[in-house]
């Protein structure tokens, strides 16, 4: 069984506070081996997308892992391309994962054809095809935008965010509304692990650095979705429910915020 800690969905459903991102993971064996270490490791939560590729393997890995399939909090994506044939793209998704059901399903990018793309995603969910439905890269804007057309408030919008982009409006906008807020590129996919600053504090905590940006999201009731392909590192992420960075510690950190992207 899983020791992490979990949340609640706007939808009831408890979602692991930490997840496995497996973005930019290779097709085949490395997907598949990491996903069986996090498993493993205690993970119970995967964020995929058929962006990726890997959802094939994500599926192998966790069929073979032995846990039940309800045990695990499993995430994919809705490609832009696909806005005009949501219905299938699902379909596929849930063939390439093998199973009956996602626990959420998420439109990955709000591009044009986005309002109607989640009329559809509102059906799957009525069908049970999906358990939640919710969003990514969405702007305030945009959600409010949402909310015109919309019969279910999205359970989650997932963002980047770390001590370096530090979106506190959007998390505090999201959060009012009952909106959980999932940070990817937590770790700023490497970029920042060298920080002065982190690193002073991972050394008072006797912590990695990368630790300590995850433990940063988690108290700012974040869902974090670090991902590595290394088993060393996958359960290094997840050793980070045993300590707590100090208010002056978080503020610090919040101070890092300077409107930095990892992505480009
Ligand atoms: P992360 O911030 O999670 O960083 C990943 C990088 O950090 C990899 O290079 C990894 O290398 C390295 N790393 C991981 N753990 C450690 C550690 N303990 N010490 C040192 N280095 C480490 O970046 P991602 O962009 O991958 O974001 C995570 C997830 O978020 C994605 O996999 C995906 O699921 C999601 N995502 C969603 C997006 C969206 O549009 N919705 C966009 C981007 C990401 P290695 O693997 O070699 O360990």
């Amino acid at each position: 069984m899983s020791s992490h800690p979990t949340l609640k969905l706007n939808t009831g459903a408890t979602i692991p506070t930490l997840g496995l991102g497996v973005y930019q993971m290779k097709k085949g064996e490395q997907t598949r081996q990491a996903v069986r270490w996090a498993l493993d490791a205690g993970y119970r939560h995967i964020d995929t997308a058929s962006f990726y590729g890997n959802e094939e393997d994500v599926g192998r890995a966790v069929k073979e892992s032995g846990v039940p399939r309800e045990e695990i909090f499993l995430t994919t994506k809705l490609w832009p391309t696909d806005f005009l044939r949501p219905e299938k793209a699902l379909k596929e998704s849930l063939k390439r994962l093998d199973t009956p059901y996602l626990d959420l399903y998420l439109i990955h990018w709000p591009f044009v054809g986005r309002d109607r793309a989640w009329k559809k995603l509102e059906q799957a969910s009525a069908d049970g095809l999906v358990r939640a439905i919710g969003v990514s890269n969405y702007s305030i804007r945009q959600l409010e935008e949402l909310f015109k057309k919309a019969s279910v408030v999205p359970a989650v919008n997932q963002v980047e965010i770390s001590p370096f982009l530090f979106q506190k409006e959007l998390i505090a906008f999201c959060q009012g509304k009952g909106i959980l807020v999932e940070a990817y590129s937590p770790l700023t996919r490497g970029k920042k692990l060298g920080n002065g600053t982190i690193e002073e504090i991972a050394k008072t905590h006797q912590r990695s650095a990368a630790q300590v940006m995850i433990r940063w999201s988690l108290q700012h009731g974040l869902v974090p979705l670090p991902k590595s392909s290394k088993r060393e590192r996958i359960g290094e992420n997840a050793n980070v429910f045993d300590f707590t960075l100090s208010e002056e510690e978080m503020r610090m950190l919040d101070g890092l915020h300077a409107n930095y992207s990892a992505l480009f």
